[in-house]
């Protein structure tokens, strides 16, 4: 019979336990700054205007029905995933050495990869995550029998990159070593290395024989712009990398609940490629099959409407640049007031890091201090969500943030 008396309490996910003591505040001032989800300038969830139109399109299209999608995925879908990540033009597309395969989300894809290693990586089977990471990386690894251990990567004094470290301890690691690297718009720092700090990442990379991982799960809602937030992937596979790449669309997309993902998988240039992705391929198609059996539908129905069409992925841009813009208004707004209050500390970094998140520099007390005195809920590390910051509560963060560190 089943031991179930074996079976111990596992404690309660950080990021809900935050979420829940939320909820249950009733103070009409709260602010939920713990959310990993876009949010409108009245803290509310905004589905894209492009997606509303996606929508439409597809209620209106008599022929669709509810059968299983393929094992691999819809493959109008994951073609225009993989140009978007790779870019149209990329030598890995028109050479045939890249398989793409539809996933639940980013974390999907990254769950896919994971098992992949698992399953076949002969090099030295540690996954090196930077310190820190989405915390979910460690959970994802280690269930499938990888083990994590971390680089450095943020610097506390400059709340920065701590690009020495990184190099160090990338280079410290035992050759054929997986690294695990965030495309753009680190979680949770917010920090990127710079084009230039790629080029000698890559560099270190290939000298140690190292396997990269990039987990891509803000492309277009960093900056705004989707090549660039795509450069460092694209750079690599320029250099001729074999790689493994996630690809999320919940955040890019709004599509947070619909799940839609794609894994990648890119061989280096050669002969042997084109055979050897159809191999890589015919193995990512079982994994699947045991896993997920075949993806779902909806979601990858309207990014796949979407990035077919030229005018709807044109007003896709528009509506990155709306999020990645009211966002980076809202880190401008942000440190503007700190240093109008003079708060002290620095807050050049608030504008220096990108993405959704920001890592912010407060102590766990202050956290727990802002919490208990002002109903403004973070996570305990000090993270911010800036889609939680809007033009009618930022002022009163920042006053609530001087009352802690002064
Ligand atoms: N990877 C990183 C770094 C993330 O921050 C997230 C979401 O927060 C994901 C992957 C996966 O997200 P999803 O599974 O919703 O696409």
């Amino acid at each position: 019979n089943f031991p179930t008396e074996v079976v111990p309490q596992a404690p309660e996910d950080p990021l809900f336990g935050l979420m829940r003591a939320y909820k249950a505040d009733q103070s009409p001032d709260k602010i939920d700054l713990g959310i990993g989800a876009y949010r409108d300038d009245n803290a509310k969830p905004w589905v894209l205007p492009v997606v509303k139109k996606a929508d439409e399109i597809l209620r209106n299209n008599p022929e669709l029905d509810h059968e299983y999608a393929p094992i691999a995925g819809i493959p109008s879908f994951t073609s225009k995933a993989a140009e978007l990540m790779l870019g149209a033009d990329s030598p890995a597309l028109l050479e045939k050495r890249a398989t793409s395969i539809q996933t639940i989300s980013g974390t999907g894809a990254v769950h896919l990869g994971a098992l992949f290693l698992a399953k076949f990586y002969k090099g030295n089977r540690k996954v090196y995550v930077s310190n820190p990471t989405w915390v979910n990386h460690h959970q994802i690894f280690n269930n499938v029998g990888l083990p994590t251990e971390s680089y450095p990567y943020f610097d506390k004094n400059t709340k920065g990159l701590d690009f020495e470290g990184m190099k160090a301890a990338i280079r410290g690691a035992p050759e054929h070593s997986i690294i695990l690297m965030h495309a753009c718009a680190h979680n949770p720092t917010g920090v990127d290395p710079t084009l230039e700090q790629w080029k000698e990442l890559a560099e270190i990379i290939r000298e140690r024989k190292h396997f990269p991982f990039f987990d891509s799960a803000y492309q277009g809602f960093a900056s705004g712009n989707l090549a660039q937030d795509a450069s460092a992937v694209r750079y690599f596979i320029e250099q001729g990398f074999e790689l493994l790449i996630a690809q999320s669309f919940a955040k890019n997309f709004g599509l947070y609940g619909e799940r839609a993902g794609c894994f990648h998988a890119i061989t280096s240039p050669g002969e042997e490629a084109t055979t050897t992705i159809t191999r890589l391929a015919s193995q990512l198609a079982i994994l699947q099959r045991s896993e997920i059996s075949n993806p779902p539908l909806y979601g990858a129905r309207i990014v796949s409407t979407v990035l077919n069409d030229p005018a709807l992925f044109a007003e896709w841009e528009e509506n990155l640049s709306t999020m990645s813009g009211r966002i980076i208004s809202m880190r401008k707004a942000l440190r503007g007031k700190l240093e109008e209050l003079g708060t002290p500390g620095t807050w050049n970094h608030i504008t220096d890091q990108i993405g959704m998140f920001s890592f912010t520099g407060l102590t766990e007390q202050q956290v727990q201090r802002l919490r208990d005195e002002t109903h403004i809920y973070m996570t305990k590390n000090g993270r911010i969500s800036m889609a939680g910051l809007n033009i009618h509560n930022v002022d009163r963060f920042a006053n609530a943030v001087h009352h802690v560190v002064s």
